[in-house]
């Protein structure tokens, strides 16, 4: 019915159980970890973003589980990914899997209702047209489904999945010798503001060691400026489920100043060039890796300025672990580019777009 299972079932049971021990001796250890540290320990990533997306909206996120025919002739794989859209609307993307990227299988608008968000309709793929019945309550997405089949059989079937976070690999990444940190949460000592170059920087210090762009205090870029170089660089959009399109999360990250790698909260939409990831208006990421707002995601670019004789820069992007820009040239600059001296050293240049994106953990190593 719909896509075939691309990992052996066994590979797939052993998944389940790693993750069940693991959960297992984590719940257990943790505790007596943090006490035996003195409080000192890093905060578990998987508690933080599980934290930060349930209290922002308990129905948003990452779904993951299957589908099953009532008849047990065929079972399969599936995943929603549901988007908080405000006054209590909701839309939900469903895949077989999170690697098979745009367009989703089919999408499903949704609502609340009592205490549940309800996603019902027609969804109609691969030459199947089903009615779905679903929705989200008590931490499961659950639902049935009746329809007809490709080759025309009537069908009927359940889905069941339960909320995943997918998590960064790279997330508080430390920096290797030799590495410049840029901001590590004690002061903005390496920066200062692309207008105002004297006076401090305005943005916030925030919980996490972590900083928060202040709307209308103006982007900042850092003191130094470099060539070649390594970025490592952590950032979450803040929740605004009201909003959409380019004021939706919206921030940046300027190569040299030069070249924006967007940020911006486009979680469970195509991924343009203009979306989270993108080189603005240049090239859109291979996949859109964008988490949901308020989880902590990571940048690792691999940035070459342009030399005499070549045609440009270019770039490669790292986005939560998944390569979005593959040696990408970059043959002009983004709009908001400090200047146009491309062959000089330049900095890396944070936007104030006016809304609250946070970022941590900003280092660099110079090729
Ligand atoms: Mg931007």
């Amino acid at each position: 019915m719909v896509p075939q299972v691309k990992r052996s079932d066994v590979g797939y049971r052993f998944s389940i159980v790693v993750y069940k021990v693991t959960t297992f001796i984590l719940a257990v250890s943790l505790p007596v970890l943090v006490s035996s540290c003195g409080g000192l320990m890093e905060v578990d990533p998987l508690v933080e973003a599980k934290k930060a997306i349930e209290d922002s909206d308990p129905f948003m996120g990452d779904w993951q589980g299957s589908w099953t025919l009532d008849d047990g002739a065929d079972i399969g794989p599936l995943i929603a990914q549901v988007t908080a859209l405000g006054e209590g609307k909701y839309r939900a993307n469903f895949n077989a899997e999170f690697e098979y990227g745009w367009p989703p299988l089919y999408v499903l608008e949704g609502g609340l209702k009592d205490s549940e968000a309800q996603f019902d309709g027609r969804a109609e793929f691969e030459g199947n047209v089903l009615y779905v019945q679903s929705g989200i309550k008590e931490g499961k997405f659950s639902g049935k489904f009746r329809g007809s089949a490709a080759d025309g059989q009537a069908i009927s079937g359940i889905i069941v999945m339960e909320k995943t976070i997918r998590l960064s690999p790279t997330l508080g990444a430390k920096p290797p010798a030799g590495a410049i940190v840029l901001f590590n949460g004690k002061n903005f000592k390496q920066w200062q503001h692309t207008k105002k170059k004297s006076g401090s920087v305005k943005w916030a210090r925030v919980k996490g060691r972590a900083m928060e762009v202040r709307k209308g205090a103006g982007s900042i870029v850092t003191k130094k400026k470099f060539t070649d170089f390594k970025l490592h660089l952590e950032f979450r959009t803040p929740f605004m489920p009201e909003k959409s399109g380019q004021g939706r999360g919206n921030s940046g990250v300027y190569l040299q100043g030069r070249y924006e790698v967007q940020v911006l909260d486009s979680y469970g939409l195509e991924g343009k060039d203009n979306e989270c990831g993108g080189i603005y208006k240049i090239g859109p990421p291979l996949v859109n890796m964008c988490a949901p707002p308020m989880q902590w995601q990571t940048y690792d670019i691999t940035f070459h300025a342009p030399k005499p004789g070549s045609t440009g820069a270019t770039v490669t992007v790292v986005h939560n672990g998944v390569t979005i820009h593959d040696n990408l040239a970059l043959s002009k600059l983004t709009g908001g580019a400090l200047d146009g001296n491309v062959t000089e050293p330049g900095g890396i240049y944070l936007q104030d777009h006016g809304n609250p994106v946070q970022f941590r953990n900003i280092w660099l190593v110079e090729l």
